[in-house]
Order: structure tokens, then sequence, then C-alpha cells
């Protein structure tokens, strides 16, 4: 795999570089043996806020001093590198031939898939074979080092390509699903929830972003979408419930300009829910297991 604007196929893809699979699997796993821990933000839909909340979790467990890990796998719409503003840079190779994550603020390693795909603007086009051994390529290449902690922000819904991070990843903590109020939106947690259930995947809570709007005038909260289902639905489905972030426009303004919200705004109120709602996850040792399918 190699940069974008590098070793591109004429198809604009990935130029895979590996040997055979068993040997990526291996390298893979080598390199997930010096990752502590690893938590997956996944959503049933995309634009709910997912890599937002993923961003601003790496944040929160970077402030406790844990040597934390962001990787972007939305194939079809990462946009971590925009978030925090290092679009523009691109990965170089590491000292251990593989490739070398962004270093972001408060020593936060970063990795997209964003920078080996074609340009930004272009949609990707590829079968799911090989979305698959992108992924996992990506997740084989990139040389860490150790850390604490790997936030994962994987591609939205249940279909083939969240499955692929979630097979490729097997040991991970758990995963945050991360949902806004609308009905619709919930009835895709639900979904979601099952998809973690048939993998054993431990649903570490639900968020509900995008809950009720505080106006920057009154502070009152007005409710945006019909709907605030998504406590009823963890309750319902026996999962912890972490907590509501409203919609503040400071959040979106601090996305566009590429610095995550808790680093911009860090006395805020909808900080304060922020933190409220990722604070169950910073504890890395808490005790998770996988509810059964029911
Ligand atoms: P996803 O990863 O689910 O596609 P993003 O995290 O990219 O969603 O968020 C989509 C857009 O919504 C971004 O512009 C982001 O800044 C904005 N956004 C996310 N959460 C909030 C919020 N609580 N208030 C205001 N804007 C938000």
């Amino acid at each position: 795999m190699t940069p974008q604007g590098h070793g591109q196929t004429a198809g604009g893809g990935c130029e895979y570089a590996g040997g055979e699979p068993d040997e990526m699997q291996l390298k893979l796993q080598r390199r997930m043996a010096s990752i502590h821990h690893t938590v997956m933000v996944l959503s049933g839909k995309g634009g709910v806020g997912k890599s937002t909340v993923a961003a601003n979790l790496a944040v929160a467990l970077a402030e406790r001093g844990l040597r934390v890990g962001l990787l972007d796998v939305d194939i079809h719409g990462p946009s971590i590198p925009k978030l925090l503003h290092v679009e523009h840079r691109r990965p170089e190779p590491s000292a251990d031939g593989g490739i070398a994550p962004i270093a972001f603020d408060m020593g936060i390693k970063v990795m997209s898939i964003a920078f080996f795909l074609p340009h930004s603007d272009e949609a990707v086009i590829w079968r799911g074979p090989r979305k698959h051994s992108a992924i996992e390529q990506l997740l084989a290449e990139t040389d860490w080092g150790e850390l604490d902690v790997l936030v994962v922000d994987a591609p939205p819904g249940t279909g083939d390509e969240p499955l692929a991070v979630a097979q490729l990843i097997p040991k991970a903590d758990g995963a945050v699903v991360v949902t806004t109020p609308q009905d619709l939106a919930v009835i895709d947690v639900r979904k979601s929830i099952t998809f973690c259930r048939a993998l054993d995947l431990p649903v570490l809570g639900v968020i509900e972003n995008m809950s009720g709007l505080v106006c920057p005038h009154c502070g009152e909260t007005v409710e945006v979408f019909a709907g605030s289902g998504g406590e009823a639905l963890a309750r319902d489905m026996g999962v912890p419930f972490l907590g509501r972030i409203p919609i503040d426009p400071a959040v979106a303004r601090s996305g566009d300009a590429g610095r995550p919200y808790l680093l911009s705004s860090s006395d805020a109120p909808v900080a304060e829910a922020f933190r409220a709602a990722v604070a169950p996850l910073l504890d890395l040792d808490a005790d998770r297991e996988a509810v059964p399918a029911s």
C-alpha cells in the first residue's frame, strides 16, 4: 500500500504490495500484539457523528496520559484526516519497513485509509475482496509501536466492511455505537448491536449524538429530531447507555477547522456532555463481556 498519488493502479485503487495472505495475517497479528486495547466506534448509518466521537474519544484517552492510536477505516467516508487537519500530510515509511502513522497533538498517532485512496472527491468503487484486503493491509503495515489503546473509526452499517474490520481485529475490547435520536437511526442501532453480538464483540455502550440543540442565545435545549429512543433501546437490549451529546454549532465548526472539539472548547457545557459520555470507556481494564445474542 502506498500513499495517495504513488503507486495507484489505473482503476485508482491501492497497490497490493504484500505477500501471501497468511503472511499478511501473521504480520497483522504481530502488529496487533503491541496494542493493549482496541475500541471500535460503530454506527448504523453515516453522518451521525461517529468520526467526531472517535476523534474526541482519542483526545479524552490521551488526556489520561495513555498512548493512543486513531485508525480510520471508514472506506467510503474517511473523515478523520479532515477532522484533525492532517489531510495534506502523507505517512512515511517506518523503520521496520511498514508505514508510520501521522503524529497528532498529545502524542495521538493517526492512520487513515484516506491517505491511500483516490482523490477525496472520487467515490471508491471496489468489490468486497479488494476492500477487505485494503483494510487488512492497512492493519498489517501500520507501525504503531506500543499503544495502550487503538480507537477504530469503523465503516458504518452492518455490511461487509465493518464485518471485515471486526474480523480482522478479533480481540477488540468492544464497540461503542453512535446514533442520533430519530426512530430510523435507532432501528439501525438495534442492527448494530445484533451485529456485535453475532461477532462476540462486547457493546461498550450507545451514545446518542445530535440529541437536541442547545440554543446559543438562551441556553434552552430545542429537540430537533423526533424520538429519543437510544436510551430505551439500550436498556431494552441490555447494553449501557453512555449519554446524550447535543447539537452544538461549535462541534461542527471544530470539525471544519480540523481541531477536535475537546481540544478547542474544553470548558463548554457540551464538552462536559462529551466527557461524561466517554468517561466509562476510559477505564480500559474494566471487565467487559460480550452479551450473547438473544
Ligand atoms: P460520521 O462519522 O457518522 O459520518 P461525522 O463525525 O463525520 O459523522 O459528523 C458529521 C458532521 O456532523 C460533521 O460535520 C461534524 O462536525 C458534525 N457533528 C457531529 N456531531 C455534532 C454535534 N454534536 N453538533 C454539531 N455538529 C456535529
